[in-house]
């Protein structure tokens, strides 16, 4: 029997296929299948239900029962036999079904003469998307071979149901444990605002364009070369010195015998022999697997899970040609789900149609959350299992402004949404009536409000935001965005343009402060243990004074008749600052000697981003024309707390005592000397924090052009004098956090937060 099995079933394969992909409407398509499969299994019935909203699992086609019944007959999820099946996402087979505690009987049916029952759920995406069954006027017992079979076909059948042709995708109700339509996420507040899409997976399981295959024994080779490829790859790592010995070592000895796993491979074989390609028996695998285990909370199972999730991702990439992209396709509203995403990866989409960003990961500080900031992208992050409770091209309503996400909302929520969206758009609107107005307390203290930029894209803000300049120009980012590093031409071109589109507003240029995060392409990453406390920003630069010495020589060149405003980052010391200095001066002797026209004027500025300098303020400040606070990096080391490491990196707020002292210290210092400070970091951009940095005497804030009109907006409605006043009293307490006591204070003085 078992032998004989897989050859019946992969001649009902290729009719299936043919059926499916033949004439008709969907639901004539689904009536021939059912007929195909009831004789193929040689089964009085089949019948196939499909998942409706509000969980209701309805007959769409039958051979064998009354015909009547077809729309007729629906059952609750958990409800009657079919509804067990849904529920637990596992197939049931019985000789004698109406004896069953579970059977629910249906008269419209006339079922009553069929004793034996097998149904399997039809699944996709770890979901259950409907049930198929058959049933026997025998009491009959189906074998294990018989119920692979079934759940074969139903891994097929899924691609019709699952097409929208049949019911609206909308439809489609996930039952894969805890996830009901439709449905609520909460996360973490990356960017404010509200975007409408539907969802695109960033990286988004591989679709499957060949199901059914001709050959089994190709299938097997292509399965059996796809897992050595992989192999290899892991081989290869294994050879590196850095890989002798370790955990890490042991990590992937632990994965790569999951590419030798018995069970695992046996049944992607299995599925195989009864006619799959080899990457559609992965995914059957998979999708069982994935099915099943939702049910499963023990977190060790969990964690081998994902390995096992890993590694069929690897292989369906082999099997089906790699390129997963979805670029070129995307949608107009889109809205982009991804565990994590490094910077410039939001670059493989086009900004225009992205609406929102959701991610399961993220801090505040990570870069690819400060890049959408620029874009005006609103993003969730820390949406725990987004990826497992999405399908590409779910709607998605993304609330940065409540750090909540919405799949599949319904009209109503939708509704409520579209009518925030548009009340939301007037509000920008009255952000851009206060562009010309200064930003100036109502105790008459000038505030100067710059815009963070990093692509050239950012330029077109300037004016429309009104700032006064550019505060923060993160040079990293164009060098990221390619696949070499850019000469001094490329980079002269770039800088010039964006001292052209600032048309004579001042550009603070931040030489490259690549590593940590933010990696760049070309470069292979060093291996550190903590790479936010490694080998980053100007220690590279310092230790490749080359790279350094062109981006200067380019600036310099692009700055020509005008004035140049250079910022080192990460100086951690006033040697390095030093240092830096002495390079600038070389290049700036290098184009003297070439008789180069020079900058009219050229200010040099550091950023104050690591606690140690800010001891050694007195060397420092008679050697800089300015001071940037990167407040981002400057709470990193100061509570020693990672910014891009999701646990802990809430753990500290930047409104605690302890960062508003030292802020008001830096403050008091750089004023004593008369030189500008200004703060850089996502702080300055959020007007209750904005508020305590003007309290502790920060006058020059830089930020992200759409926080221009909310932070304006909260400067015109503050009194200087009482908040400082307020604040001073507060340093002192044991409070971890300022942010309430600060909340209430706008709230009772009538600043607009
Ligand atoms: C900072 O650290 O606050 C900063 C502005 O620099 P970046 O976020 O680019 O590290
Ligand atoms: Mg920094």
């Amino acid at each position: 029997m078992s032998a004989a099995m897989p050859s019946v079933s992969r001649r009902l394969l290729a009719r299936l296929r043919d059926v499916m992909a033949g004439g008709g409407t969907a639901e004539e398509r689904l009536g021939k299948v059912v007929m195909l499969i009831a004789a193929d299994m040689v089964a009085e019935v089949c019948s196939c239900y499909v998942m409706r909203a509000g969980e209701v699992l309805e007959l769409f086609a039958t051979e064998g029962l009354k015909k009547q019944a077809v729309h007729n007959t629906r059952l609750r999820v958990g409800e009657g036999l079919v509804g067990d099946v849904a529920a637990h996402a596992r197939p049931l087979a019985l000789a004698d079904a109406q004896s069953h505690p579970n059977f629910a009987y249906r008269p419209e049916t006339g079922e009553e003469i069929f004793h034996s029952l097998m149904g399997v759920p039809i699944i996709r995406g770890g979901r259950v998307i409907g049930v198929l069954v058959v049933q026997n006027r025998s009491m009959r017992h189906y074998t294990d071979e018989e119920i692979e079979t079934l759940e074969t076909v139903a891994m097929v059948l899924a691609e019709l149901v699952a097409s929208g042709e049949l019911v609206n995708r909308d439809e489609l109700v996930p039952v894969d444990g805890n996830a009901l339509l439709p449905l609520r996420l909460e996360g973490i507040r990356l960017n404010a605002g509200v975007g409408i899409g539907v969802a695109v997976l960033h990286q988004p399981r591989v679709a499957i364009r060949r199901l059914v295959a001709e050959d089994p024994d190709t299938e097997m080779e292509r399965l059996k070369s796809a897992l050595a490829g992989i192999r290899d790859a892991l081989d290869e790592l294994f050879s590196r010195p850095e890989m002798r010995d370790g955990e890490h070592r042991d990590v992937l000895e632990t994965y790569r015998m999951f590419t030798e796993d018995k069970g695992w491979l046996g049944r992607i074989g299995e599925a195989i022999r009864t006619g799959l390609t080899a990457e559609a028996a992965v995914q059957k695998v998979h999708e069982d697997m994935r099915a099943r285990m939702s049910q499963i909370s023990d977190p060790y199972l969990r964690e081998r899970m994902h390995d096992f999730e890993d590694l069929a991702n690897r292989l369906l990439q082999r099997l089906s040609g790699g390129d997963a992209s979805p670029r070129g396709e995307l949608p107009a509203d889109a809205i982009l789900v991804a565990r994590t995403m490094g910077p410039m990866d939001l670059f493989d989409y086009d900004p225009k149609r992205l609406r929102g960003l959701v991610l399961e990961e993220g801090s505040p500080t990570m870069h690819v959350a400060i890049v959408a900031r620029a874009l005006d992208i609103p993003v969730v992050g820390r949406c725990k299992e987004v990826l497992d409770k999405v399908e590409a091209l779910d709607p998605v309503i993304v609330d940065g402004d409540n750090a909540q996400v919405f799949l599949r909302p319904s009209e109503d929520i939708r509704d409520i949404f579209a009518e925030a969206l548009s009340r939301r758009e007037l509000r920008v609107a009255g952000y851009a009536k206060l562009k010309d107005l200064p930003a100036v307390t109502r105790d008459g203290v000038s505030v100067s409000l710059m815009m963070n930029a990093g692509l050239l894209l950012d330029l077109q803000h300037l004016d429309e935001s009104g700032a006064d300049g550019i505060g923060l120009y993160r040079t990293e980012l164009p060098f990221m965005a390619r696949s070499s590093l850019p000469d001094v031409t490329a980079q002269t071109v770039l800088y010039r343009k964006i001292m052209d589109q600032a048309a004579g507003k001042p550009v603070v240029f931040r030489t490259l402060d690549v590593g940590g995060d933010k990696v760049l392409p070309y470069w292979n990453p060093y291996e550190e243990d903590n790479p936010a406390l490694g080998w980053r920003s100007i220690r590279i630069t310092l230790d490749r004074p080359a790279v350094m010495r062109h981006q200067l020589r380019a600036l310099l060149r692009a700055a020509a008749g005008r004035e140049l405003r250079v910022m080192f980052p990460m100086i951690a010391e006033v040697a390095e600052l030093v240092e830096a200095r002495r390079i600038l001066d070389l290049e700036i002797e290098h184009e003297r000697d070439r008789d180069h026209p020079q900058p009219t004027a050229i200010k040099v500025g550091t950023m104050l981003e690591v606690p140690a300098l800010a001891f050694q303020l007195d060397a420092l400040l008679p050697r800089v024309d300015f001071v940037s606070i990167g407040s981002n990096d400057m709470a990193q080391f100061l509570f020693a707390v990672d910014r891009g490491n999701p646990r802990i990196s809430e753990r500290y707020d930047p409104l605690a005592p302890a960062m508003l002292t030292f802020l008001c210290g830096v403050a008091a210092k750089c004023d004593a000397a008369g030189v500008p400070l200004s703060v850089c970091g996502e702080m300055a951009g959020r007007p209750l924090e904005a508020m305590a940095l003007i309290a502790c005497g920060v006058r020059t804030l830089s930020l992200a052009s759409p926080a221009m009109g909310p932070v304006k907006t909260m400067i015109r409605s503050l009194e200087v004098a009482p908040v400082r006043a307020y604040l001073d009293g507060l340093l002192h307490g044991p409070d971890r956090s300022l942010r309430n006591k600060l909340k209430c204070f706008a709230l009772d003085h009538g600043v607009v937060l």
